[in-house]
């Protein structure tokens, strides 16, 4: 009998995003590993989570800060997804010799964040020895800047536009070509393109590096929640997709094409967002998940029969529990 529980691979948590506090901290993510055993509710039994580089202080000292506070608080095991923007190899080697990941971004150019496609294969190159996997947020940056240069961003709607499919397509099909290119260990995270799932379901079948995860809200909802009451507090990146692409996505996921379901939690108050209605390119962006993340699919996907338990227990549990490998044996 498999253990009853699931892992969340992508949770934003005890980090301030875009200078905002985000709504929860570890002490309510350990509320969610108390929980009764209960097979339709599960608790929860370990987080992917995420340490940016800030301005102020060093991405060591940072993690070391973190770490800390998610023993303390949280107590459960974590997997770390680490992003530099100053760090060099040198300096991290001792975390990710440890185990960490790194996670990088093809896009976020204004929060400092954003990843050439070189300077993700020069990672790749410096890790050679190490092939420290990398998480990749894909979405192609020029896409997305040139489109939102005639594309302003004044209705919830607006956002579909400047953050098409194609830009995550692109992004997906370079990052993997440098992937195989180099044998070198990769994770595309909330894939929400079905094109792009198709590129790395062929690229599986020439490299065994590479996974990839989905997120309930792209195999929930469409594009149109975004033309409806209070949309600006249902943004996040990539945005919602049209609704042949999200039943496309479902069909993706019964074929198996996806290794881990994952949350992408990452939660602002409704009160924060209200406040930049009006200000949409600023609005704090994000969707929280790590809650429902097997209760969601269990309602929506197991009990109407589109996929199995097994399945679910697959996404959820043993497909993570393959990935944080190493922060469950540490
Ligand atoms: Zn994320």
């Amino acid at each position: 009998m498999t253990e009853l529980g699931y892992y969340d691979f992508h949770v934003h948590i005890g980090e301030k995003i875009a200078g905002h506090d985000l709504k929860d901290d570890f002490k309510e993510l350990r509320k969610l590993t108390e929980r009764e055993p209960d097979p339709q509710n599960p608790p929860l039994l370990g987080i992917g989570a995420f340490v940016t580089e800030g301005p102020d202080e060093s991405l060591t000292d940072t993690y070391n800060r973190m770490q800390e506070k998610a023993a303390r608080d949280f107590g459960k095991a974590v997997q770390w997804h680490l992003t530099p923007t100053k760090a060099t190899v040198e300096e991290l080697y001792p975390l990710l010799a440890g185990g960490a990941d790194l996670k990088l971004y093809t896009t976020y150019r204004e929060a400092g964040i954003y990843s050439s496609y070189e300077k993700i294969a020069q990672w790749m190159k410096e890790l050679s020895d190490l092939k420290t996997r990398i998480l990749v947020h894909c979405e192609d940056d020029l896409i997305v800047q040139r489109i939102s240069n005639w594309q302003s961003f004044s209705s919830p709607f607006d956002h579909t536009i400047r953050r098409p499919e194609i830009a995550e397509d692109k992004a997906v099909e370079l990052v993997l070509n440098l992937a195989i290119k180099h044998q070198h260990p990769v994770h595309i995270v909330h894939v929400s393109s079905p094109a792009a799932a198709l590129f790395i379901k062929e690229a599986k079948e020439s490299f065994s590096g590479i996974t990839c995860e989905t997120a309930p809200h792209y195999l929930l909802y469409n594009e149109e929640r975004l033309r409806q009451s209070n949309a600006h507090r249902y943004l996040c990146t990539p945005p919602y997709r049209k609704e042949s692409s999200r039943g496309k996505l479902v069909e993706l996921l019964q074929d198996g094409i996806f290794d881990i379901l994952a949350s992408d939690h990452c939660p602002f108050s409704d009160e924060l967002k209200d406040r930049y209605k009006n200000d949409l390119p600023n609005l704090p962006q994000g969707l929280p998940g790590v809650e429902t993340l097997f209760t969601s699919m269990y309602e929506a996907l197991v009990k109407p029969g589109k996929i199995t338990l097994e399945q679910l227990i697959d996404l959820t549990l043993m497909g993570p529990k393959e990935l944080m490998k190493g922060a469950l044996t540490a």
